[in-house]
């Protein structure tokens, strides 16, 4: 058996183009969350064949099996979690990623793969508005992690090293290390400590200002202070920018003066700011307040994989010292060595990253800024912002409805004041129509209904007809 032959995947690519085109073209008419009970699925699906099947079977299963088991985040009444957009730009751009089929992960491997991406990164840190120190003209650099979890995570690892003067690779952790986050702050950061060995001990949590949801910049001055006075190591804090449950903004500024002012001198506190969802709000000049304070940084994430229009997974990571993650991660056996590295010349993202290899991810960026323009990435995001700001107009007005939070950018968080059973079912007989999917979240002890508008095909009539689910009695 051979694979198929170019004539023949023009053929059959053909066919899944077209199956793809009619599955969005049609996507509105599905139950945006998935109807079925664990293990439908299973029973389904058929035994693996002894002798290859056409490719046209494959279609129908998946008509057949997976459609109906999908719940369909590019639904334009997905307004769930965060969006997680695909749009099909970056659909082009992955497909082309997949037939180059290079690995990446040195600068030798495949030279493209790395250089386009530093070139996409810089690009976007000045569309951003990003202090020049983080790209790679400047002396840093970016990258395009899998996920905003493994950004997190190689960014504590690069704190890790710092904070113990370079003698974490030899010696490990001791027990000592204290990273700080608040009871807001995305669980990848509660997973990277624990990944990183660090024990539940590490992890502290900063209260937040009173009356806020955002990070207490003197609490945590206050509570470093404590810890470097009890013979601890502060290693890393974790200001969000656009927390998942309600979008709250921690004072990175303030945080990361208070981080300079509890380090030692080359050992300084690492500061990472997460900005998942809600950083590449940034490309909008009026949004620009919300990186503020991020040029006082180390690293800084967004996901291109959330509301940035690019399928999962590219994660943007930006560091300010381009010799950090290298210093903590590279390892490097015989079998890997080449010229380029040696010569000090090239980047070599394997370094930047917990795995070996990586793929061409910059592709799917590309193409969607290739496809879009920045001012169509702009115009998509202004255009949930404003829908939002309308949901939210709605909401205020509404006898028996209330906003549970400030809205910020694209998600509005609100609830009933008949209190938390309510609204409870009012989420779950919204979500029974199969027209919209939202999800939930806890603020001050009470439920809350969260509205996230973001999928690229989402439009006015959509939040029009999820308003009018959420007020028919
Ligand atoms: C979604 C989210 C994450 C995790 O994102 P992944 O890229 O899926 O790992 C981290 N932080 C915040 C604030 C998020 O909203």
């Amino acid at each position: 058996m051979s694979d198929l032959d170019p004539e023949e995947f023009r053929r059959l690519g053909h066919a899944v183009v077209d199956w793809v085109a009619g599955y969005r073209a049609g996507i509105g008419e599905h139950p945006v969350r998935a109807q079925v009970e664990p293990g439908w699925v299973r029973e389904r699906m058929p035994a693996l064949p002894e002798q290859p099947q056409p490719f046209d079977a494959l279609l129908a299963e998946l008509d057949r099996v997976v459609v109906p088991a999908t719940t369909h985040w590019q639904a334009p009444g997905f307004f769930g979690y965060f969006p997680a957009n695909a749009s099909l730009h970056s659909v082009l751009g992955d497909l082309l990623s997949g037939g180059l089929g290079v690995q990446g992960m040195l600068w030798s491997t495949s030279p493209a793969a790395t250089e386009v991406e530093q070139v996409l990164l810089d690009g976007l840190a000045d569309a951003l508005g990003l202090d020049p120190a983080y790209t790679w003209a400047g002396g840093g650099g970016g990258t395009i992690a899998d996920s905003a979890s493994s950004a997190a995570l190689v960014a504590l690892l690069a704190a890790l090293h710092r904070t113990s003067g370079g003698a974490w690779r030899e010696r490990g952790v001791d027990g000592t290390e204290r990273v700080y986050v608040t009871a807001e702050t995305h669980s990848s950061l509660a997973k990277a400590v624990r990944v990183a060995g660090l024990g539940a001990a590490a992890l502290r949590i900063v209260p937040p200002s009173p009356g806020s949801l955002a990070m207490s910049a003197q609490a945590f001055a206050e509570m470093a202070a404590e810890d470097v006075a009890a013979g601890l190591r502060p290693v890393l804090v974790c200001p969000t920018i656009g927390t998942t449950g309600t979008g709250a903004v921690d004072p990175v500024r303030e945080i990361a003066l208070a981080a300079r002012e509890h380090g030692t001198p080359g050992r300084e506190i690492w500061v990472h700011v997460d900005a998942a969802w809600a950083g590449v709000a940034a490309l909008c000049p009026e949004h620009r307040d919300v990186i503020d304070g991020v040029e006082l940084a180390d690293s800084f994430c967004t996901d291109a994989h959330k509301w940035l229009l690019t399928a999962f997974d590219a994660s943007l990571l930006w560091v300010r010292d381009a010799a950090a993650l290298p210093a903590a991660l590279s390892i490097t056996p015989e079998y890997l060595r080449n010229s380029a590295t040696d010569s000090g010349e090239v980047v070599d993202y394997r370094d930047w990253q917990v795995p070996l290899g990586r793929r061409f991810r910059a592709l799917k960026l590309w193409s969607v800024l290739h496809g879009f323009g920045l001012e169509g990435v702009r115009a998509h995001l202004r255009g949930h912002v404003a829908l939002a700001a309308e949901l939210e107009s709605w909401i205020v007005a509404e006898p028996g409805f209330e906003l549970a939070v400030p809205r910020s950018l694209s998600l509005v968080c609100l609830r009933l004041s008949a209190g938390d059973e309510a609204t409870r079912a009012l989420l779950e007989r919204v979500n029974a129509t199969g027209r919209v999917l939202l999800t939930h979240t806890v603020v001050d002890g009470r439920y809350v209904i969260r509205v996230a508008i973001g999928s690229v095909a989402t439009e006015r009539e959509h939040v029009e007809e999820l308003w009018g689910l959420l007020t028919s009695r």
